[in-house]
């Protein structure tokens, strides 16, 4: 099954407006002239969207630039109102972010995000056509207290609750393992192939082999440029969710062009 590899920079709450213009001008000097068989996207803060977009639309008209797609870290459920802080999906279509990270392991731990809340979220998404990536995870407690399986498969269960076969095709699956999220730690590429093929076999249950075999689920925990091609080599893991990795351009640009080697 050809899936595209798709590699996503989850920026977090880093990069202001000036910081952000510094990275996409460093970052697309390092990947001109380099045709990578993979979608690229980055997911800055709310903030720096509008200057991300300016900055993308400049460069693709001006040097045809690799196409580099626009995320937003994360959206509301609801529609307009009085949601103070929150941010719409409406809202972010305008800015032309076409991909959503939902459902990420500090949205969860430390927001409260239950799956219920990032179901809604991920079909409020598919009402404008956002792609979620939805982020799914274990804690090491969970994964050594034999857990593993049943926690991945009640997060895609509920966090797909209604979620249709053609909206389940536009959108991506993060597997995080939490443990692996920003401490060093990466999962063994064995360890996250075969937790890749459980989550896929769970969408098998949910959507058919057919569709399961057409869904891209990426790995996020810990990738560098050091582990990528690895990773990357594993028959289930189709691209990669970067945090701490993503922040310089040369990482960023090393773990793509590392994770789309043969
Ligand atoms: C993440 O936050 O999605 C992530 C994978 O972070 P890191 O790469 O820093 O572990």
């Amino acid at each position: 099954m050809n899936r595209k590899p798709i590699f996503a920079a989850n920026w977090k709450m880093n990069k202001g407006v000036s910081e952000t213009e510094d990275f996409i001008k460093s970052f697309l000097s390092k990947i001109q002239g380099q045709d990578f068989p993979a979608e690229i996207v980055i997911a800055p803060p709310f903030v720096s969207l509008p200057k991300l977009a300016d900055l993308l639309h400049n460069a693709n008209a001006v040097q045809n630039a690799h196409a580099i797609q626009i995320a937003a870290q994360n959206a509301s459920q609801f529609d307009a109102g009085a949601y103070t802080g929150e941010v719409s999906v409406v809202m972010l279509r305008e800015l032309y972010v076409h991909y959503v990270i939902l459902g990420h392991s500090e949205r969860r731990s430390i927001y409260g995000e239950t799956d219920a809340v990032i179901n809604a979220k991920i079909k409020k998404a598919r009402e404008v056509n956002l792609k979620p990536i939805f982020c799914i995870g274990e804690t090491l407690e969970e994964r050594e207290g034999g857990k593993l399986e049943t926690v991945l498969r009640t997060q895609i269960t509920e966090g797909l609750k209604d979620v249709s076969e053609k909206d389940m095709l536009e959108t991506v699956i993060a597997y995080e393992p939490v443990w692996a999220i920003g401490t060093g730690v990466t999962a063994t590429s064995e360890q996250a192939q075969e937790t890749h093929a459980f989550v896929r076999s769970v969408l098998a249950d949910l959507y058919g082999a057919d569709i399961a075999a057409r869904i891209r689920i990426q790995y996020g925990g810990s990738v560098k440029p050091g582990n990528a091609a690895e990773l990357m080599a594993c028959p289930d893991i189709d691209g990669a969710l970067i945090g701490g990795a993503s922040l310089e351009p040369q990482s960023f640009m090393e773990i793509i062009r590392n994770g789309c080697a043969e």
